[in-house]
């Protein structure tokens, strides 16, 4: 074996491991390490949980020392010694000892760049203030820490909170406002991005943006930082570009990094598209002689065009091995990179593996999205949530091409199973045949990555056809949205303008239903909607599709307002629940309730059950794991008249203590603000529908909701002008003949004479530019008022849904006597 000299810059994730591996492989070369920095092969990625305080001791970061490569691996690593100059001509190194500031040049058979990227440095007024910091080594996480105690002791002997500002919502971004968090400070992160973790979707980082609002954190999401100052109280000032301004103890840029190229780019090697430098299969750069790996260079993407900066550790370390290998004349080749990642969020989980949807888009990639929301593991064994879960993937071939996962347990042993199909390019088909590690406490008998294949693989068959949260509201215009959830789940929410089929009673509802209508079905994640759906395509209905990730998804998309839980949480957020109630005071028992592991509609059908069997002015204390019950508990609790005392964030969900209410629900009721009219609009005379309508649309004005149930007579109201052409039976057709067939047609309940009454009144309405019927109508529709068409008259008058105007809904007397139920003013006309 010749004796080589092997030459490495940057001593950390990549160098150490090109050098450990070269020496493994070649006993006699000359190994040289230079490192700029103090140290060498520390734990980058644990800087954020020193900081916080969770990794206490600062020596476990330190993986090896100088000292101690020298000693097991006959390295020489010099440390304070800076590259400042390539010659790949004459093959030297300049390095200046930044201790000393004596430069000499250093020859090498074979040179490995491994620098690394630098933390991104906003160009912006104030930027370099004491107090601003970035994270990327042990230097800058001695230096936050110190900045940060201090903070803690000033603030503390001023009897206020730590204010630190982070820049950034990244990974790092998100691991330093926990870890400040952690520390007791207040924390706001501020990001260009209109989500938090942007290397993921939007509808996998809602969730994580919703717990760590819920954590205290605040976001401050679609702006940037645009100036710093320093305030006179020796703090600083973070202006944003939207006009905000939040003050600070201290400040952590982690706004992204940059690829540090520029020895590469001084001495001509290929720098790529991306600003990294150009590497073959081999590790090799455009110079046979140099080497590169880690987050300096660009890679081939798994599933993408092109090649990709991936600064991730994993990449940096397999990259090295295969520099290292090749350097020693092996040839072992590095062939893409996925960018698998994982980050913790206070208790939550969130990674990815593979494309994102956003990057699909991008690229003009077919592709087919399912969302799904698994527990980590069996419900019934404790310490489980709902994880929310997407696969993407080819729409013929099947094989997946990206995966993203939020959640509690489990969710980094799902998304290590994807990444590795991914990896060997299997299908949505292998996930259904996986048969992975189950017990209760660790998963499912059909594990979530099952399930994902089982999902996916329905919709390659076309057993299932999904629409998407993103799609509401534009592509619903004109279809039937049908929820078909239990009518408990529908009164705590439901998707504006839907109607309510709970799946066991849908085949007998479906029997009036237009089949060419359009319908979009939904439950709660997605499997009662696909029952749904196989029942109605299978009865005929052309144009069905099921809510992927059902209202779950959908809720994150469009509903969930942040819950904070900063001062007392339930006062602010639900002040009009606890209006509402008339609960009586404590006196009773104290009830533990364990909801955790079920999914919604689970927990407040439990904490019904369980209401049910106490005593007015008794406590119960209710522990749950879905994020929903945040928003569902103060709806549920208000509805019935309990009063939620207090809810707090608890492990991956919440604890909430509810007092059962004292009062009869009709009382509550009575008492309660309810802004909601509701109408029986029963005659068909067209100044009692005109009137109906100025009332509706006064009430919509005046910020009301609005329900307009048509029965009998008043269902003429709601015919269309042209309906389509359909079998009638005889007494249909003469009913359809003798009643009016439009809004325009209604006679007036006086002085009708034969119809020049209404022709009369309709020009003295036009003199004083008074709303036409069917004007006032789409105004009230415009507005959101919802017309119901009793399905009773229409049954008995044979008039069918395709008679009735677009957005209509049908129901019955359940339906209207819920509205009535909601509403403080009913009026009969
Ligand atoms: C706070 C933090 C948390 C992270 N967490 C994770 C995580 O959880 N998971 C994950 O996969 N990745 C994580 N990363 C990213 C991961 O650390 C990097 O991808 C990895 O360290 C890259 O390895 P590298 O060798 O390319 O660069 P580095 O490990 O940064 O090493 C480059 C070294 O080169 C030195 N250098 C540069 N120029 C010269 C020169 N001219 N002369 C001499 N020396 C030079 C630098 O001083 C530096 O020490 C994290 C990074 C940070 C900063």
């Amino acid at each position: 074996m010749s004796l080589v000299k092997i030459v490495i810059v940057g001593g950390v994730a990549g160098g150490a491991s090109v050098a450990a591996r070269a020496r493994r492989l070649d006993e006699t070369a000359e190994i040289i390490v230079f490192e700029r920095g103090g140290y060498v092969s520390f734990a980058n990625c644990g800087l954020p949980y020193h900081i916080g305080g969770v990794i206490s001791d600062r020596s476990r970061l330190l993986l090896q020392t100088p000292e101690s490569l020298r000693e097991s691996l006959n390295i020489d690593v010099r440390v304070a010694s800076e590259v400042v100059a390539l010659d790949a001509t004459a093959r030297t190194v300049t390095v200046r000892e930044l201790d000393s500031g004596r430069e000499y040049t250093e020859t090498y058979d074979a040179l490995a760049l491994c620098q690394g990227a630098d933390p991104l440095q906003l160009p912006l007024p104030g930027a370099d203030l004491p107090g601003i910091h970035v994270l990327r080594n042990i230097h800058d996480m001695d230096e936050i820490k110190a900045s940060l105690e201090a903070a803690l002791d000033a603030a503390d002997s001023l009897g206020r909170p730590t204010r630190a500002v982070v820049i950034g919502a990244g990974y790092i971004g998100v691991e330093m406002a926990e870890n400040l968090r952690h520390r007791g400070a207040e924390v706001a992160v501020v990001e260009l991005a209109d989500q938090i973790l942007p290397p993921l979707d939007k509808d996998v980082s809602l969730p994580v943006e919703q717990h760590i609002r819920g954590r205290g954190v605040d976001l401050h999401l679609g702006t940037a930082a645009a100036a710093f100052a320093s305030t006179p109280a020796g703090g600083l000032r973070v202006e944003l570009n939207n006009g905000t301004t939040l003050d600070a103890d201290l400040v952590v840029l982690s706004a992204g990094v940059r690829p540090n190229v520029s020895l590469a780019r001084d001495a001509g090697l290929e720098i790529g598209p991306r600003g990294g430098i150009v590497v073959d299969t081999h590790m090799r750069t455009s110079d046979a002689a140099i080497w590169a790996a880690g987050d300096a260079v660009e890679t081939p993407h798994t599933v993408l065009p092109g090649s990709w900066l991936t600064p991730l550790a994993g990449p940096a370390n397999r990259e090295a091995r295969v520099a290292a290998e090749n350097i020693c004349g092996r040839d072992t080749e590095y062939l893409s990179t996925q960018g698998t990642s994982i980050v913790k969020a206070f208790e939550m989980v969130a990674g990815g593996t593979g494309a994102t949807e956003r990057q699909l888009t991008q690229f003009g990639v077919d592709y087919r999205a399912v969302h799904l929301h698994p527990s980590g593991h069996a419900g019934y064994y404790p310490g489980t949530a709902a994880m929310h879960m997407k696969v993407l993937f080819a729409p013929v071939t099947g094989i997946i091409l990206g995966a993203q996962i939020a959640g509690f347990d489990g969710v980094d042993k799902r998304l290590d199973v994807l990444a590795t199909c991914i990896r060997l390019g299997a299908s949505v088909h292998d996930l259904e045949s996986l048969e992975l590690a189950y017990a209760p406490p660790f998963g499912s008998a059909k594990d979530p990555v099952n399930m994902a294949g089982f999902v996916a693989t329905n919709v390659l068959k076309g057993d299932l056809v999904l629409w998407y949260a993103q799609d509401f509201p534009q592509a619903l215009e004109g279809a039937r949205i049908v929820d078909v959830r239990t009518p408990e789940e529908y009164a705590i929410w439901h998707i504006p303008g839907a109607e309510n089929v709970p799946l066991d009673t849908l085949r007998t509802q479906c029997t009036t239903w237009d089949t060419s209508r359009p319908v979009r079905l939904y439950c709660a994640v997605g499997f009662r909607s696909y029952l749904a759906y196989r029942i109605l395509v299978q009865r005929g209905f052309e144009d069905v599709a099921t809510l992927s990730g059902g209202s779950t998804t959908f809720r994150f998309w469009h509903d969930l307002e942040p819950v904070g839980f900063e001062s007392k949480p339930a006062e602010i957020h639900y002040a009009e629940a606890i209006d509402l109630v008339t609960a009586a005071r404590g006196t009773g028992e104290v009830v533990e309730l364990d909801c955790t592991g079920l999914a919604c509609p689970g927990p407040i059908m439990k904490l019904a059950q369980k209401m049910d069997e106490l005593a007015p002015g008794d406590d119960i204390v209710v522990h749950v794991s879905d994020p929903g019950f945040a928003h569902d508990a103060p709806a549920w609790a208000g509805s019935k008249g309990h009063e939620l005392l207090a809810i707090e964030p608890e492990g991956p969900g919440y604890v909430a203590t509810i007092r059962k209410g004292g009062a009869q629900t009709g009382t509550f009721r009575a008492a309660a603000k309810l802004d909601q009219v509701s109408f029986v609009v029963f005659s068909g005379d067209m100044d009692k529908v005109l009137a109906a309508f100025i009332i509706a649309n006064g009430a919509l004005a005046m910020g009301q909701k609005v329900s307009m149930f048509f029965t009998f007579w008043g269902l003429n109201a709601l015919r269309r002008d042209d309906p389509p052409k359909r079998e009638r039976k005889t007494l249909d057709r003469m009913f359809g003949i003798m009643m009016p067939s439009r809004p325009e047609k209604l006679p007036l309940s006086q002085m009708n004479m034969l119809g020049m009454g209404p022709a009369m009144i309709k020009h003295v309405m036009r003199q004083h530019s008074v709303q036409t019927v069917p004007e006032l109508m789409q105004a009230a529709q415009d507005s959101g008022a919802r017309l119901i068409g009793c399905t009773m008259t229409m049954d008995l008058l044979g008039i069918a849904e395709s008679d009735l105007i677009d957005g209509v809904e049908l129901g019955g007397v359940a339906t209207f006597l819920g509205e009535a139920e909601k509403s403080g003013t009913t009026l009969f006309i």
